[in-house]
């Protein structure tokens, strides 16, 4: 069952009784959620700024991280449930001890079409060929600044070479998909848009400028730093007043192609949040809870079930209901109940 979400909440909204399909996972506004994004630790080897203190924060106790056998389970009761694309995030999924034998086991569960990682590559050179022979089809990699000294600046971490041999070994070996995450600061790194998207010209990857969130206790965002999606793309005109618009992933506001260039560039409204609309993604932490919107912090719990016993049916309940109590937009999900938890990290980005 596949219906249109429309633009009134108030008078679209479908009841679960009419939603008959226990196959699907499907919400009051007929959107249907086919990609899943697992967040495999909290633990990262960085420290953005606009992300992590220095100190870390309080991460998750060891008990309470999902093990390998509870991420599999995971897939497959969400596979059945028409989940098509996984994505491991964290905290840096490379440091999670069995990235490698996690992306197969997704790789090889009934249903899954495509693996996808989001890494901050800094140990992805050594590891990208085992990556791709387990099955992984796409990665995303977060790179804000192609200037070492910027780089130290953002990621409190002197290793943008480490960042940068990363992506070109994604590139050489030929992954299907490749994507740089680039959440632009104004007055810090919005004067290397132009360079950013000077990389499409060569490679068939798509850089993607993303609007900086409020996920963070330092509060970067109300700094001044906040640049909008709108403003990006006026910048991006600028430089590039030829660029065409072409087509992207269901989050990807607006993709653009440069005449000529073999890649593409995309501008995420994040913060702005105007693509609620087209969601079809389910967010598990890595304490085991999922998350129906990014914006939204009341979560349920599917790694108690899991470990109570709970039969695979108990856990497609979990996910269904999780899933259709999603609110029409993150608007709406943000003021249902306060943030408890302090960064990205925590949600898995
Ligand atoms: N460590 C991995 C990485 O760096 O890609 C995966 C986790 S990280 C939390 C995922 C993405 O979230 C990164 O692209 C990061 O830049 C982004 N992110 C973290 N905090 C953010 C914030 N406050 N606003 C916008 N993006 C944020």
């Amino acid at each position: 069952m596949r219906m249109k979400v429309q633009t009134h909440a108030s008078c679209n909204r479908i009841t679960e009784s009419k939603c008959s399909s226990n196959r699907q996972i499907i919400d009051q506004f007929g959107r249907v959620f086919t990609y899943l994004r697992i967040a495999v630790n909290q633990d990262c080897n960085l420290r953005c700024i606009y992300c992590m203190p220095e100190k870390g924060i309080r991460f998750v106790k060891s008990k309470n991280k999902m093990s390998q056998n509870e991420i599999s389970r995971i897939l497959k009761v969400s596979s059945e449930l028409g989940v098509n694309k996984i994505r491991f995030t964290g905290g840096e999924p490379l440091i999670h001890p069995h990235i490698i034998s996690l992306v197969e086991i997704a790789n090889k569960t009934p249903g899954i079409d495509s693996v996808h990682i989001t890494t901050n590559a800094v140990f992805l050179k050594n590891m990208i060929g085992n990556l791709k022979k387990a099955g992984l089809k796409g990665i995303n990699i977060s790179i804000d600044t192609l200037d070492m000294k910027k780089y130290l600046l953002i990621t409190r971490r002197n290793i943008l070479n480490k960042a940068i041999e990363g992506l070109e070994a994604a590139i050489s070996i030929g992954l299907q998909s490749i994507k740089i995450n680039v959440v632009v600061l104004r007055g810090f790194n919005d004067c290397e848009l132009k360079d950013f998207a000077e990389l499409t010209k060569e490679h068939p990857i798509t850089v993607r400028f993303i609007e900086l969130m409020p996920f963070d206790d330092n509060q970067i965002w109300r700094t001044g730093k906040f640049m909008s999606a709108y403003d990006i793309k006026q910048k991006l005109n600028e430089y590039f007043p030829n660029m065409a618009l072409t087509f992207g992933s269901n989050t990807e506001h607006t993709i653009y192609n440069i005449p000529n260039y073999k890649g593409k560039i995309a501008v995420i409204p994040a913060f702005s949040r105007n693509l609620c609309a087209q969601c079809n993604r389910i967010r598990i932490t890595s304490d085991g809870k999922i998350r129906n919107c990014l914006f939204a912090s009341n979560e349920n719990d599917i790694l108690s079930p899991i470990r109570r016993g709970g039969s695979d049916i108990d856990l497609k309940r979990i996910l269904i209901s999780s899933m259709w109590k999603k609110t029409y937009n993150g608007w709406e999900a943000q003021n249902l109940k306060k943030e408890t938890r302090n960064s990205m990290a925590q949600i898995g980005g």
